[in-house]
């Protein structure tokens, strides 16, 4: 039962000053007023004094039924294709934990990330809220064909955004380039991989029903190809230019750059592709400066991280991405906005959630100290409030390992 409460005497982020002010939270019927009721209702009064109220987390890409270790093909294939799913449940309130409420997966195996998220939403199992994109979309032998549709021309492009549609994917991911990860002759970083008519296809489909679409895209090509066929979000942009990001601002575009991934991956390490290794560090390179050019052209960047990709390590991964952000020049309220209001808004959740306004879902974390003092503050969750109801880390933790 979501009962009511008042979060009394603490300071919580104003996402529009990017700052502190102090205030008090009602929660009610899992939402945010920050207005007393009237009439007064019976309410749990929590003592936030010293507290820092900030909406909980996105972390917009992952891969739930990924382990993160120097190789997840090799977990996956003993977790089998039903552990896939048990897998990816622990990731997610490994997730939750931490204050990660809303995770939008980009590939998976199978249905599962899909079907996780309907069991969610339907009420069958507790869990953070997910948006997931089920199979990602590529060219034969093309950046996830692993685990994804290969698709030749707009034809079959449109048929499996059909089916994906069909199945309830949130939104559609197609892998635009290459990546560093991957070792099939279409896998070269210069190369772009998916063609413009067939991009084309995947996103006049997806938008006639109000779904977004995700473009994994390093490669300058394939960025530009992605943004002018309409792709809503791109994934990684390491070589996203000043053009580009221009046209990203002025069109409304997002970016999720996973800066983190590419640095753990080209440390190597036993039992990491050594091709990977060395694309990574490409891709390394150039990351830092593609960053900030679109940090400079103003646009939309949400906090996301590859959890579950080669060499990152357990989930969750997000709070060392934001350090990596803000170590590269974004300020500490500006990471404080791409983890919530941001990703919100890269993927048209903004009207419920990403910040701490009257009517919003009441998704929210209690933070011992003060992240604009530092990131690193983040890690320093006390409570974890997730649409009205009150989670403690280590319950979630000891309820799945
Ligand atoms: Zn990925």
């Amino acid at each position: 039962m979501v009962s009511s409460y008042l979060l009394k005497d603490g300071q919580y982020f104003d996402h529009n000053k990017g700052e502190f002010i102090n205030g008090d939270i009602f929660i009610i019927d899992g939402k945010i007023s920050l207005n007393e009721p009237s009439p007064k209702e019976k309410m749990e009064v929590i003592n936030c004094r010293e507290k820092f109220i900030v909406p909980s987390f996105f972390d917009c890409h992952v891969h739930l039924n990924w382990s993160g270790s120097s190789n997840p093909i090799d977990d996956t294939i003993k977790d089998g294709p039903l552990g896939a799913i048990i897998r990816a449940y622990r990731n997610s309130m490994k997730s939750l934990a931490s204050g990660i409420t809303n995770l939008v997966d980009v590939g998976s195996f199978n249905d599962v990330a899909v079907n996780l998220a309907g069991m969610i939403n339907r009420g069958v199992i507790f869990g953070p809220d997910i948006l997931a994109a089920g199979r990602i979309l590529c060219i034969t032998g093309g950046h996830g064909a692993g685990m994804g549709y290969e698709i030749n021309g707009p034809v079959e492009a449109l048929s499996a955004t059909r089916t994906l549609i069909k199945k309830g994917a949130d939104l559609i991911k197609i892998a635009a380039t290459s990546g560093a990860y991957g070792d099939t002759g279409a896998e070269k970083l210069e190369s772009y991989q998916m063609n413009e008519d067939e991009i084309r296809a995947v996103t006049s489909e997806a938008h006639k029903f109000f779904i977004k679409v995700t473009a994994h895209a390093l490669n300058p090509v394939g960025i530009h190809n992605a943004l002018i066929n309409g792709v809503d979000v791109i994934q990684h942009g390491a070589f996203l230019n000043k053009e580009d990001a221009t046209f990203m601002f002025k069109n409304n575009r997002s970016l999720v750059p996973t800066l983190y991934v590419y640095r753990k991956l080209a440390q190597g390490g036993p039992g990491v592709m050594g091709k990977a290794v060395e694309k990574s560090r490409m891709v390394v390179e150039n990351h830092n400066e593609a960053f900030a050019t679109a940090m400079k052209a103003g646009v939309n960047i949400a906090s996301g991280t590859d959890a579950g990709s080669p060499n990152l390590g357990d989930h969750p991964t997000l709070i060392e991405e934001v350090i990596t952000m803000q170590e590269i020049g974004m300020s500490e309220a500006d990471c404080i906005r791409a983890m919530t209001i941001n990703a919100a808004r890269a993927f048209g959740v903004q009207d419920s959630y990403g910040s701490i306004e009257n009517g919003k879902k009441a998704n929210l974390v209690l933070l011992g100290s003060n992240p604009l003092e530092s990131v690193h503050n983040l890690y320093d969750v006390k409570s974890i409030i997730k649409s009205g109801r009150f989670l403690q880390k280590n319950d979630i933790l000891s309820s799945i390992i």
